[in-house]
């Protein structure tokens, strides 16, 4: 029988200071949790570096500070911890080689702390061994790290190693050793990384509700645990035996794909602002005089008008407009055809309106436009979030008059996006 252990923590011994120092009722930090960062993503355990990456720039751009479980526990236990602003917990689960290989470079990149919880008996001194208990991965086996990686990240002070005890059973299951589990994973993690090791991960998140196996995991002398599932829950309320942790899946993303709940952002605020941007046209005018612009020749100026509806958040956006030539998407034409203002208008779009964004498209004198799109994004003020990438324009080129050297015109067209450009466009950012 399991019994599931709710309310508040209660602070060990007699010293009545701790209780007096409790965080406070609105004090939350999100401790994310990830497994698997790498390239491919057969189950919702693995994120893309490029996935990682943008995550990081996100948490990066709006203010987060990763800090390390030890700070969070002083913080909970009333130990007189200032914490910075908006904290946040990065956590890894079960110790695998892309943690290393893929991981760490972009953690080091920001120079942000995380914690690996390691099962010790998966991990090899020459020989790797493949993860077994993610069963529905079979095919995708991820082989774990070497004792000899563990050390060089430790070494660079930025990944603190804890305990996922040595083989990853079930804590709950008949037969299993936990005092063993427990105390072997400490001595083994001790001897390689000579950190402290006061925390512990549930494997699979199993035990976490049994007060019976929290107090295994108290008396083989750990500090605190996590559990492996949660939502934010104010620091005031948690139960240090069973830390609850939100989970980075392989649908979250810093990109917006429709749905809320698939929003990184939002697994770090439930406020997060969302727009949902529609962009109605994509328009080219004379700016003189106002009207449609059906033809444009090298030298013209040229207003590109972009009108959108907002039917979610109000959010500051960005939107960006580029030209892409379509024998060669990779490249941009944004540059050398002049767009004022550089390119990118920024403003505050409030929800429930339509907004029109202005572009001053100067045409080269000797353009050669070949067939080319309209692109527009709309992104966030720091440009690590892309909400929406839409309005194509087929713009055929044809020869120019009679006497114009090099100058070209072209007829401007709507054609529906192509879906799978589209997609591909969102791996670019
Ligand atoms: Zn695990």
């Amino acid at each position: 029988m399991t019994v599931h252990v709710a309310g508040p923590y209660k602070a060990q011994g007699s010293d009545p200071g701790l209780d007096r120092q409790r965080p406070a009722a609105d004090v939350s930090v999100p401790i994310l949790m990830w497994h698997k960062v790498d390239d491919r993503a057969p189950s919702q355990f693995w994120v893309t570096a490029t996935q990682f990456a943008r995550q990081m720039a996100a948490l990066k751009a709006y203010g987060y500070t990763p800090i390390v479980l030890g700070t969070l526990y002083d913080y909970v236990t009333g130990q007189g911890i200032v914490l910075p602003s908006k904290p946040v917990v990065l956590s890894f689960d079960d110790g695998y080689q892309n943690l290393y290989t893929h991981a760490l470079p972009i953690l080091q990149q920001y120079a942000f702390p995380a914690v690996a919880f390691i099962p010790t008996g998966k991990i090899g001194t020459t020989d790797r061994q493949d993860n077994a208990w993610d069963a529905p991965e079979a095919p995708y086996k991820a082989a774990h790290l070497l004792w000899s990686e563990i050390e060089a990240m430790a070494a660079t002070g930025l990944v603190d190693f804890q305990s996922h005890t040595v083989t990853h059973p079930d804590l709950e299951a008949a037969g299993i050793n936990v005092v063993w589990e427990l105390a072997q994973a400490k001595h083994d993690l001790a001897a390689h990384v000579h950190q402290a090791v006061d925390f512990f991960s549930y494997p699979c998140g199993l035990g976490a509700d049994s007060a019976a196996v929290q107090h295994q995991v108290r008396q083989a002398g750990y500090k605190a645990a996590v559990a492996g599932w949660g939502e934010l829950e104010p620091l005031a309320d948690a139960n240090v035996w069973a830390l609850k942790r939100t989970e980075v899946a392989s649908w979250h993303d810093t990109v917006y794909d429709g749905d809320p709940s698939h929003c990184f952002m939002r697994l770090l605020d439930p406020a997060f602002p969302i727009p949902h941007i529609t962009v109605s046209s994509v328009t080219c005018l004379d700016p003189t005089t106002g009207e449609a612009c059906t033809q444009v020749r090298g030298g013209d100026s040229v207003l590109v008008r972009v009108t959108a509806t907002n039917t979610g958040d109000a959010a500051v956006v960005g939107v960006s407009l580029a030209f892409v030539p379509d024998a060669d998407p990779s490249a941009r034409f944004s540059e050398s055809h002049a767009l004022a203002p550089a390119g990118k208008v920024e403003r505050l779009f409030a929800a429930s309106s339509t907004a029109s964004f202005e572009f001053l498209w100067s045409v080269l004198a000797d353009a050669r436009f070949g067939r080319f799109q309209l692109r527009v994004a709309f992104h966030d003020q720091y440009d690590v979030l892309k909400w929406h990438e839409t309005g194509w324009q087929l713009l055929a080129g044809r020869a120019g008059g009679a006497g114009q050297r090099h100058l070209k015109s072209c007829t401007l067209g709507n054609r529906k996006p192509d879906p799978q450009r589209h997609g591909n466009l969102r791996e670019e950012h």
